[in-house]
């Protein structure tokens, strides 16, 4: 947010009244206005964080310099050390509080490194009145569904394979919902079509959800756990389906060969995965498992599909037209009557049920950096 007059935007309703982001940058701030704001937000942060879960690790970092934008990039793509954000905040004298294991900061720090360059998105954030805080939540799924339809700027709204509303979030805190979407203003008409409860307050955030920065390209010998990575090969072993339905397949190139998974929640995604045969061209997308290393797919590219042959029958004898009978397995045929041998059965084409392009994992199994293929396919 910043301060001047000129081409206000409007990003927000807190307690009645509007809030407005406006396009010329904040002054530097004064010592005195840093230790106000400091205030603040310990104030904020020590009233409102659920310390008491393991999960919660709050950070703030309030500085005038900004981390350099690979500060951003090495956290969404790799595992970042807190000695190393640390080191960071200290080389540009920023202010900062960390909380329990303080790994807070790791994060506080990349979001002020980021700068929305390659790309961005937005989420419309509503939040509940104090005293719901913590029961079920009520958002209409039909109304959902509505909004869905008549916004086309928006995305991962709803899952109607699955039947799942992916606004809500399933933590009990204080949001009510989210939509996320490429265009502010449609943001600001869609929650006047989603039915719920009374909304308290609603903000925009610019956001690299639905970017793919997480996603490096990699040989498959450079994939380390942990990263998340797009990486081409050759389908070298076959879909099994383990215990659990997760199913796996294996891709080689040049440098090595590594697993893929389509893990049980990413549901119909399997179908397709089943249906990829060795020799098929892929291009793979997803997050790094270090036990066994795997790729974990969360979309993923067929580049090429291999022809597959199916034997359909035995050979016919060309002397007397009946079929000739198998001599045992890889060892060809023969007809009983006249002796003539053929080493290979009548074959048809199979047909790939796959196409070339593109296939996903389906909305409620999306993870919030990974980019939607709505979003790819955009006019
Ligand atoms: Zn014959």
């Amino acid at each position: 947010m910043g301060i001047g007059n000129k081409k206000e935007i409007l990003i927000g309703r807190i307690d009645g009244s509007e809030v407005f982001a406006a396009s010329k940058k904040l002054r530097e701030h004064d010592k005195s206005e840093q230790k106000r704001i400091k205030k603040i937000i310990r104030e904020v942060v020590e009233t409102y964080a659920m310390a008491e879960d393991e999960n919660t690790n709050p950070g703030v970092v309030i500085s005038n310099k900004k981390p350099s934008f690979d500060c951003y990039k090495k956290t969404v793509r790799k595992i970042v050390s807190l000695d190393d954000v640390r080191q960071t905040l200290e080389s540009l004298r920023a202010d900062y509080i960390g909380y329990k294991n303080c790994r807070g900061l790791i994060g506080a720090t990349a979001a002020i490194a980021w700068k929305p360059i390659r790309d961005k998105t937005y989420e419309l954030i509503t939040y509940r009145k104090k005293k719901r805080w913590g029961t079920k939540r009520f958002v209409d799924d039909e109304s959902v569904k509505k909004m869905d339809k008549k916004y086309k700027t928006t995305f991962d709204n709803y899952d109607y394979i699955n039947r799942h509303n992916r606004l809500t979030p399933n933590s009990p805190c204080p949001v009510l919902y989210g939509i996320r979407g490429d265009n502010e203003k449609d943001l600001i008409e869609a929650i006047s079509v989603v039915k719920s409860e009374p909304v308290e307050s609603w903000i925009i955030f610019e956001t690299n959800q639905a970017t793919d920065d997480h996603l490096q390209r990699k040989n498959i010998n450079n994939i380390q756990p942990y990263e998340s990575v797009i990486v081409k090969g050759i389908v070298a072993r076959n879909p099994h389906t383990r215990p659990g339905g997760h199913v796996i397949f294996t891709i080689k190139d040049n440098t090595g060969t590594i697993d893929c998974a389509a893990y049980e929640p990413t549901k119909q995604l399997r179908k397709t995965i089943r249906k990829l045969h060795v020799g098929d061209l892929v291009e793979v997308y997803g997050g790094v498992r270090k036990h066994p290393l795997t790729v974990n797919l969360e979309k993923i590219n067929v580049k090429n599909l291999v022809k597959i042959v199916e034997k359909i029958e035995n050979p016919v004898c060309p002397h007397c037209g009946r079929h000739m009978k198998s001599r045992g397995k890889n060892q060809g045929y023969k007809c009983r009557k006249c002796g003539i041998t053929k080493t290979k059965p009548v074959v048809r084409e199979k047909k790939r049920e796959l196409h070339i392009g593109f296939y996903e994992v389906p909305v409620c199994a999306r993870r919030h950096l990974s980019k939607p293929l709505k979003r790819i396919n955009r006019p």
